[in-house]
Formats: C-alpha cells, sequence, structure tokens
C-alpha cells in the first residue's frame, strides 16, 4: 500500500478520499487554491499545498503545479477524483511519467474512451449495444449527413465527440435543421472541448439513464456493483441518483453487467468506472464510460457494502479486487440528492458565506459534504456543496428517510435547491419510480415560481 497521496480535487470529493485514505492508513496530501484555503479538509490536512488562484485554470487544471505538489511532499501517488483532470490522459500520463501512480485506468483507456467515437467503436468490438447511429465522427459533405440521419431515423441527436457534463448536445427533429445544427454543435465543440468531431445518434425519445459500475484490477479481474439509475436531470446533469433502478429485472442487469466487465477485461481496464445507457423498451444503449470515480457512487456504496474509493486505492496499488462477483449482494435500496448553492427554482448559482449549516442524521442518513458553519462557498466552482445519501430496506423506506433527512436539513446564508428535492420525493410519479430523463424538465416547466 501507499504511504501517501495527492488528492488532486476540491470539494466533497477531496473530503471523501481524505477519509478513505484515513482509514487505510495512508497519508493524504491536499492541495488548495486561493478560494478554498478555509475548507474543511483542508483544515484538517496534516499537508496542504497552495496550488495556485481560484480560477481553476490557474490551479485545480494546473499540471506542473500538481506534480511539482507531488514531488515536494514526497507522495506516491495522485487520486484525481472526478472532474477536472480527472479524465485527462495527457495528465495521467505525466503523472506516470514523474513516477507517480495515477489512480484510475492507464492513460491508453482514458483516451479511448474520453472520445465518444472511439468508445462506442471499442464497446461495439466488445459486443456492449449502442444507440444505433453514425458509425463514427460524421463527415463534412453536408449530402452525406443527411444520408446517414435519414438512415438513423428523425428525430437525432448531435453530439461532440469531445463532450462531457451535459454539454456539446442538439437535438434535431427536421432536415431542414441538420446542417446548421452540425455546424454549430462542431462549433461549440472546437470552442468548449479543443476537438469539432460531432457523431449522430438516434435520438431516444422516453429513455431512462441507468449505468452500471465496476471495478477492475490490474490482474484482469472486474466486478460490477449492479447500476444505478440518473434519470431526473436537468440539462443533462444528473440531480437525484438512485439505486437499484426500480422495475428493471435483476436478470437484465446481471445481462448487461457481464458485458461491462468482459469489455474491462477484453481492454485491460483497470480502476472504477461507469458504463453509461439509455434504458428504453427493456432494452440498454450504451452511450459513454466514465473512467473515474462519480459523483453518486455512495448509493451503490449502500446498497453493496464495498467502499469504491478505497477499492480504487488498493487496486492502483496492485493489490487484486477484495471480492468476487458472487460476493457482490445488492442490498435494500439508496438515495442520493444533490445538494446544490443556487437558487431551487430559477436555478441562479448562490455562492456566499454559509450562516448556519444543520446537516441531517439518524440511521441509514450519509451526508458527503466539504462544508460547514460560516463557510465561504466560493463562485469559482461547481454549484454542488455536498450530497444527502440515505439507505433503507425498501425503496419506500429510503425514500420516508430522504424526507425526514431534507426536513432536518437547515442552511442559511445561501439559496440551495433542498426546496426542489422536498418537493420532488412527495411527487406522485417519482415516488413510483421509473420516471424518464426528461421527466424532471416537465415538472419544472409546470412548476414554475
Ligand atoms: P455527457 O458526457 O455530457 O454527460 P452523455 O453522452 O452521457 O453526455 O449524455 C448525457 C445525457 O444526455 C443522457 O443522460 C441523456 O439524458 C441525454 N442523451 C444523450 N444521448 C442521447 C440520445 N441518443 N437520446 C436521448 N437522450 C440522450
Amino acid at each position: 500500500m501507499f504511504k501517501k497521496i495527492l488528492v488532486a480535487n476540491r470539494g466533497e470529493i477531496a473530503l471523501r478520499i481524505q477519509r478513505a485514505c484515513r482509514e487505510l492508513g495512508v497519508k493524504a496530501v491536499m492541495v488548495y487554491s486561493e478560494a478554498d484555503r478555509d475548507a474543511k479538509y483542508v483544515r484538517l490536512a496534516e499537508e496542504a499545498v497552495c496550488i495556485g488562484p481560484a480560477p481553476s485554470a490557474l490551479s485545480y487544471l494546473n499540471m506542473p503545479a500538481i506534480i511539482s505538489a507531488a514531488e515536494v511532499t514526497d507522495a506516491e501517488a495522485i487520486h484525481p477524483g472526478y472532474g477536472f483532470l480527472s479524465e485527462n490522459a495527457d495528465f495521467a500520463e505525466r503523472v506516470e511519467k514523474s513516477g507517480f501512480q495515477f489512480i484510475g485506468p492507464t492513460p491508453e483507456n482514458i483516451r479511448t474512451m474520453g472520445d465518444k467515437v472511439s468508445a462506442k467503436q471499442a464497446m461495439i468490438k466488445a459486443g456492449v449495444p449502442c444507440v444505433p447511429g453514425s458509425e463514427g465522427e460524421l463527415p463534412d459533405n453536408p449530402a452525406e449527413v443527411r444520408r446517414i440521419a435519414k438512415s438513423v431515423g428523425y428525430p437525432v441527436i448531435i453530439k461532440a465527440a469531445g463532450g462531457g457534463g451535459g454539454r456539446g448536445m442538439r437535438v434535431v427533429h427536421t432536415e431542414a435543421a441538420l446542417i446548421n445544427a452540425v455546424q454549430m454543435t462542431k462549433a461549440e465543440a472546437q470552442a468548449a472541448f479543443g476537438n469539432p468531431a460531432v457523431y449522430m445518434e438516434k435520438f431516444l425519445q422516453n429513455p431512462r439513464h441507468v449505468e452500471i459500475q465496476i471495478l477492475a484490477d490490474k490482474h484482469k479481474n472486474a466486478v460490477y456493483l449492479g447500476e444505478r439509475d440518473c434519470s431526473m436531470q436537468r440539462r443533462h446533469q444528473k440531480v437525484i441518483e438512485e439505486a437499484p433502478a426500480p422495475g428493471i429485472p435483476r436478470k437484465a442487469i446481471e445481462k448487461i453487467g457481464e458485458r461491462c466487465t468482459a469489455a474491462c477485461r477484453r481492454i485491460g481496464y483497470r480502476g472504477a468506472g461507469t458504463f453509461e445507457f439509455l434504458y428504453e423498451n427493456g432494452e440498454f444503449y450504451f452511450i459513454e464510460m466514465n473512467t473515474r470515480v462519480q459523483v453518486e457512487h455512495p448509493v451503490t456504496e449502500l446498497i453493496t457494502g464495498v467502499d469504491i474509493v478505497r477499492t480504487q486505492i488498493q487496486v492502483a496499488a496492485g493489490e487484486k479486487l477484495p471480492f468476487k462477483q458472487s460476493d457482490i449482494q445488492i442490498r435494500g435500496h439508496a438515495i442520493e440528492c444533490r445538494v446544490n448553492a443556487e437558487d431551487p427554482y430559477k436555478f441562479i448559482p448562490s455562492p456566499g458565506r454559509i450562516t448556519l449549516w444543520h446537516a441531517p442524521g439518524g440511521p441509514g442518513v450519509r451526508v458527503d459534504s466539504h462544508v460547514y458553519h460560516n463557510y465561504f462557498v466560493p463562485p469559482n466552482y461547481d454549484s454542488m456543496i455536498g450530497k444527502i445519501i440515505v439507505h433503507g430496506d425498501t425503496r419506500e423506506q429510503a425514500l420516508a428517510r430522504m424526507r425526514t433527512a431534507l426536513a432536518e436539513t437547515v442552511v442559511e446564508g445561501i439559496n440551495t435547491n433542498i426546496p426542489l428535492h422536498r418537493e420532488l420525493m412527495v411527487d406522485a410519479k417519482f415516488m413510483a419510480g421509473g420516471t424518464n430523463i426528461h421527466y424532471l424538465e416537465e415538472w419544472l416547466s409546470h412548476h414554475k415560481r
């Protein structure tokens, strides 16, 4: 096992990784920008290094600063968390070339999966079912693009090969709108991701977002930890996640889970990863793979009892997975609400000082958050300030626990989306389970405040 790990991230995930290190008896070096000097995990840290000013480009995305922080502190490995540099193959490569272990997959695997076109091609080869669409990147010739769209069938969605975070996607309903939409998505993709390549998929009308969590080691062992339903989204961004996915037969999950682990073994994947699918009419369609720990990993931890972050560190150190597929049992139901510092209905970010923070507790309640009473939420980063996660024997019990937890939560000084979560937890359709990816936006359009 490593003696010391550098945590190259901020916010709740930095704290989550610090906790895993503590449990393993590994020292954690925390890095922080000037805006995060007062973060909880920095205050709790045995060692912390300032890596630059508030803007991410100068700190959390600053590769030389992060690598020198690892050098001066004698860390042996770097955990990238999620977001920032976590899916940057060049970073993973630089980390390894500088003599550190990157806690994640190989740069090669990150590169293949980071490009959604090459990821889909790899999945087709591995026998994982994909959304029907263009075979690869869309060509420049408009007539050719129109021909592909016709064969895929409208509506189609144009997606950036390098896209992420729900950006770089455009739905097209008619041929008349096609070429213009492709041009616009290409221009946006170039500006946002530095890569103008786009591809086309059939736009599925009423799918659910269901994803499979996997863990793999360096010895070609791979295990899936069941699924998560992340259909409650706004602007393609997840708001509520749960596990298991309501109403999907276990057999269907087992079948797709086995495909995913087979794909991992085939490409020599190591670490944690998520295969994201759209699920419609009983079928799974692969959309992308995330080669890192995800925000919603706790719901899987609660229903399987597996510590995903701890296992990430263990397999990065070369250890074998401490469990087999047959050891993985699904117990009960878990739900996660992402707590964002924003207006609950208008979604305007609401950074600032938290004048009162009272987190919930009780049986089956977990709060992953780096904030505290009197903490200042900096305006420079993502608005998520934490997650409330609950576990119950049944989905009904989990819902009841979430309602209780949300009722106990008090945050003053800034706006949060907790009032929205409270309403959704008593919404009849959500309570029934199985809402699709459009449900939340439709709900919001009927509940204007
Ligand atoms: P990102 O990497 O930006 O998260 P994804 O490819 O994972 O992009 O897609 C994010 C979300 O966009 C999905 O969860 C789904 O809501 C929607 N989406 C993506 N592809 C399709 C599609 N072919 N049909 C319908 N919705 C889609």
